[in-house]
């Protein structure tokens, strides 16, 4: 992807007279469109209408609707409809007629008088927009447009695939469409008027759009070679159908994330010589982008080059709220226009240069906004364009009225069929239904009144002078409690080349330049090389040494004991702002290294490459959080306001710590344990995992690099017996901050609870442990969300999060369904060395967890169902790596041993629930409380949920790992740990003591004036 901030365009207004032009045209336009039928959506009567008045008046009342709409697929009986039409609409905030609301309450008692209507008007309403369910339907549709003089072009309901099946299914489908259109356009000898081009020309009648995302499950930008491949495979045989009938192939454009890749496969599937001539295929390219002039100006460049005529499409865009959404809570820059003005006016610059490019582009303008088309027939009148050799598209069942207009001035114009079963067409109708009720959009502004023609004409350029420019990305806003300023660092965006680039280069710098270093402790501020050297390895190939590290002792134990409890005075007294200025310094230092950190943790933990970014961001949050909070704690705040007294609490620091950390998350959780006491003023003791122990020591040369001084932070890599246990029971260590098992954490648990002579303090131990996590799939649960959520929850990372899935309890209704889909989209998942950017699951993190998973998973085969398991290639086996092959369990039952234990790897036990109340009660029932997950489109179970599902971290309608500091502060309880959480505003807490001080302030009967 390129960079989406390229320098602002500047928005020239076209000259007096072209802006006359335009206007005369627009004018003409509305005139005709005037002598048409309104659309039945915006009529003064029917259903349609009725609905969308509701809609249109009361917001709350339409996502509502539009959220009904879309679950309604999901329902299977009418006591279903009935049950969620209630809860959507008997919301309080929807403002019902009361005795309607009456009549939904009483609903119950007959469903199907209620379920019945409601669900026929609803598939009427698709029928509004989708033009046919079967290919017989299309031809006749296609018939119907060839007497109106309309083109057409064809596109096959259904996006995302999960599974390669699913990905086979849509390709069969395209085929058959192309076969069956094509044998009936054969006996129809006379095209549409619009099918005909410069010179009268007949153009391909025959018109297909396709998705890229429905060719294939595994579609990953951040590694495009096997991406492409893998589009290609599918494309291929579209292609060459497509040439063998004479039909035009056009690429549609999704989501940001994929435009650069659809880009890449147009061009380089066109390339093959097998596509050089044909068939005719063209691309859609989005006004709303900020890239798009750019890529417009490449792919004109790249047509005249290759000498390729191609069609583009020229749109908006569909997916301007998803865009901006995910752009802001990744904090990555908005690819997209923020004013709305931004759009057309690109929207007018991009026409302009493909009319100046007639000779190697057709141009279709896809826009039902009339003055953008107007502005476009202005624009190719001026440049002296043939009105045959550029069409208008507009989609099947909206702006008709427009489609009319244009082609009673001669235009060409092509309609955008989709066509597919209705009820899973619901996306789509929901789609039309929000573009249909848009605010900004040009259909809502002029069906319901609210701009008159002249209005609508007005140049764009002229309104983007008039409005505000809206910030493009700013940061959530933190709710509830008092907000820390802070901002969450971004993941790199893999899609994006440049970014690709450098982590490839970091990780082959890494291996060839930096392997086998090693690391001492460091106490005081000295190193201490000369003790046993532990080597580290890479899990997915242990012969590659990452560094050696010097084991300590606990003689080294006790000396770093004495130097923290010798320089805690001192640390304390030096100012918060000081403290917190080193550890915003380090996180200054870990943006810079941030690639190479990630190539550190891609080979010493084996962690994918977003998921060692992702470890990175957080240990970067880490720092930046927990030094503004301790910013924000550093002042006395008064207890309560009395006369004569002057009451406050203020915090202090409880003294010497040890931070124990897993090797998981070996950079962000070390960091997290390490630099929380620290910036409250404590001294710490860094032991890492031994797994990962180079990454504990490039913290503390970050640490130490920032500034941090020697006596508040020591490093002291060491197995439990060496010097951990030691370690921990010290008198003189005042808390310890641990994450880890729980056997570990329950024996540091036990330790702390005895006071031993010379101990100053109560031992404070911060306790975070294992999970046995549960998502439940409710029977109406968005499948589409569901199935991608539940791969990343269970396998991301092989398994090894505290957060993982890895109990999944499907409701009754559901349960065969889900795992049809489920069980074939695991066979997608890409198993193997995380250096290569498009693996999804890694070996584990060291042979003692592989044997272990290993017979977790010999345990499931004797107590359930073998339904899937992974099949390691040969490349896995020859390296030696810790591999384990990913494996789902079916059948299982809540007393197994696979449902209770917790394994660490990437084994899921799937159980099957009769009720809501069992599936509950199946999720409660576990020694754990970290995290859980719902899926649930019913208001209802989703309140259940917020009460009922007892975890430290719930997750409604998304996955159950992944948390972001502040956003989502971590941690459970039960056997998952003592309740803290890591990233949220109480955490340092843990680490202080609170001291209140009481001064009176009557001095012989006057007080200081503010009181
Ligand atoms: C035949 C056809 C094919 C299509 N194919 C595709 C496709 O492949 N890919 C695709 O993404 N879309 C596609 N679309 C959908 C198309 O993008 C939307 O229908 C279109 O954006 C609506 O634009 P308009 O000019 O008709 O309406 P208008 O009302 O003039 O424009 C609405 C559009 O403006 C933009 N917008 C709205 N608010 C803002 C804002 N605050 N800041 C900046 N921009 C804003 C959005 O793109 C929004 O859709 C297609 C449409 C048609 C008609």
């Amino acid at each position: 992807m390129q960079n989406p901030n390229p320098p602002e365009p500047s928005f020239e207004v076209p000259d007096g007279a072209l802006e006359a032009r335009i206007r005369t045209i627009g004018a003409d336009v509305f005139a005709a469109m005037a002598a048409c039928p309104p659309p039945s959506l915006f009529s003064k009567k029917g259903a349609f209408a009725k609905i969308m008045q509701w809609s249109l008046a009361d917001p709350a009342f339409k996502t509502q609707l539009f959220r009904f709409v879309d679950v309604l697929p999901a329902l299977k009986t009418n006591a279903e409809i009935v049950r969620h039409l209630q809860e959507y609409l008997g919301d309080q905030a929807v403002a019902l007629h009361p005795a309607l609301k009456a009549g939904l309450a009483a609903s119950s008692f007959a469903p199907a008088l209620v379920a019945a209507p409601v669900k026929a008007n609803i598939v009427s309403l698709a029928q509004e927009f989708v033009a046919g369910e079967t290919a017989a339907e299309l031809v006749e549709r296609v018939r119907t447009n060839t007497a109106r003089g309309l083109a057409t072009t064809i596109d096959l309901l259904g996006e995302a695939v999960v599974s390669e099946a699913e990905a086979d299914h849509f390709l069969a489908r395209n085929l058959e469409v192309l076969d069956t259109v094509a044998a009936a356009l054969a006996v129809e000898s006379t095209p549409a008027a619009s099918d005909r081009g410069p010179g009268d020309r007949v153009l391909p009648r025959l018109n297909l759009s396709v998705k890229i995302s429905a060719l294939t499950p595994d579609v990953q930008p951040a590694d495009p070679e096997t991406s492409l491949a893998a589009l290609k495979q599918r494309l291929r045989p579209i292609l060459r159908r497509a040439a063998a009938v004479g039909a035009f192939i056009n690429f549609d454009m999704e989501s940001y994330r994929l435009k650069d890749l659809t880009l890449q496969l147009f061009r380089s599937i066109l390339e093959e010589p097998e596509f050089h001539a044909a068939p005719a295929a063209g691309i859609a390219l989005q006004a709303y982008l900020r890239d798009s002039e750019r890529d417009l100006r490449d792919l004109v460049a790249w047509a005249r080059r290759r000498n390729r005529p191609i069609g583009v499409r020229l749109v908006k865009g569909a997916y301007w709220d998803y865009e901006t959404v995910i752009a802001r809570q990744r904090g990555w820059p908005v690819p997209v226009w923020t004013r709305k003005a931004e759009s057309d006016a690109s929207f007018e610059r991009l026409t302009v240069t493909l009319l100046e490019n007639v000779d190697v582009i057709a141009p279709a303008f896809a826009s039902h906004n009339v003055r953008s088309c107007a502005h476009a027939i202005a624009q190719a009148e001026r440049l002296g364009v043939d009105p045959r050799a550029y069409e208008f598209q507009a989609l099947y069942g909206m702006a008709d009225e427009l489609k009319t207009a244009l082609l009673q001035r001669g235009s060409r114009v092509r309609e955008y069929c989709a066509i597919g079963e209705l009820l899973p067409g619901m996306a789509y109708l929901v789609r039309r239904l929000l573009e249909n009720t848009s605010n900004e959009g040009f259909i809502r502004r002029r069906n319901l009144g609210e701009a008159s023609p002249d209005e609508l004409l007005i140049n764009p350029v002229h309104l983007l002078a008039r409005t505000e420019t809206t910030p493009d990305v700013g940061p959530p806003t933190p709710l509830a409690v008092e907000p820390t300023a802070f901002t969450n660092a971004a993941n790199l965006d893999f899609a994006v080349a440049a970014h690709r680039e450098r982590q490839a280069r970091a990780i082959a710098d890494y291996a060839a330049h930096r392997l086998g270093r090693r690391w001492p402790c460091i106490i005081n501020g000295r190193a201490v090389a000369d003790r046993p050297l532990r080597a580290s390895v890479n899990p997915a190939n242990p012969s590659q040494i990452i560094g050696y590290w010097a084991e300590g002792n606990a003689a080294d134990a006790e000396a770093a004991v004495a130097a923290a409890v010798a320089y805690f005075p001192e640390w304390r007294r030096t100012p918060v702002e000081t403290r917190a200025g080193y550890l915003d310094r380090a996180a200054d230092l870990m943006e810079a290294r941030r690639a190479e950190l990630n190539a550190l943790l891609i080979l010493e933990a084996g962690k994918p490459w977003t998921e060692a970014d992702g470890d990175t961001s957080e240990a970067i949050d880490f720092l930046r959080y927990y030094a503004a909070e301790m910013r924000r704690r550093d002042r006395a705040t008064l207890t309560q306001r009395v006369p004569g007294e002057h009451c406050v609490q203020r915090w202090t620091p409880r003294g010497v710590g040890v931070a124990v950390a897993p090797w998981n998350f070996p950079l962000a959780i070390l960091a997290g344990l390490t630099v929380a006491p620290l910036v409250a003023g404590n001294c710490v003791i860094i032991k890492p995992a031994q797994q990962t122990a180079v990454i504990g020591a490039v913290l503390m040369e970050i640490l130490l690099a920032a500034g941090v001084p020697p006596g508040a932070v020591h490093f002291l890599p060491c197995s439990g017996a060496a010097a951990g246990a030691h370690l921990v029971a010290h008198p003189r260590v005042d808390f310890v901050a641990f994450t880890g098992s729980r056997r570990v954490g329950c024996e540091i648990w036990a330790r702390a609870g005895q006071t031993l002579p010379g101990q100053m303090n109560l031992k404070k131990v911060v306790c975070e442990m294992g999970g046995k996590n549960a998502i439940i799939i409710d029977d109406d649960a968005d499948l589409d969300e569901a199935i991608p959520a539940v791969l990343h929850s269970a396998f991301g990372y092989a398994g090894q999060k505290c957060s993982a899935l890895s109990r999944l309890i499907l409701l009754d209704g559901i349960h065969d369904a889900f795992l049809e889909r489920f069980l074939a989209a695991c066979s997608t998942l890409r198993i193997g060395d995380p250096k290569h950017p498009g693996t999804f699951i890694n070996p584990v993190i060291d042979d003692a967890a592989r044997r272990s998973i290993l017979a977790f998973i010999e345990k499931g085969r004797r107590e359930a169902t073998l339904a899937w398991q992974g099949t390691l290639d040969e490349a896995c086996a020859a390296s030696g790596g810790y591999y384990v092959p990913p494996t789902v369990f079916t059948g299982c039952r809540p007393e197994h041993a696979i449902v209770r234990e917790e394994i660490f790897g990437p084994v899921l036990a799937v159980l099957r629930a009769r009720t809501l109340d069992e599936a509950f009660a199946f999720a409660n029932d576990s020694d754990y409380a970290l995290t859980g997950g719902f899926f649930s489109r019913s208001p209802r179970a989703l309140a259940r949920a917020r009460d009922e599902f007892l975890v430290g971290n719930l997750y409604l309608n998304r996955g159950c790992t992944g948390a972001i500091v502040q956003r989502h502060p971590f941690g459970g309880f039960r056997m998952s740990g003592g309740g803290t959480k890591a990233g949220g505003p109480e955490y340092l807490e843990n680490f202080l003591f609170p001291r209140v001080i009481a001064e009176n302030t009557l001095r012989r009967g006057f007080t200081p004036p503010e009181e």
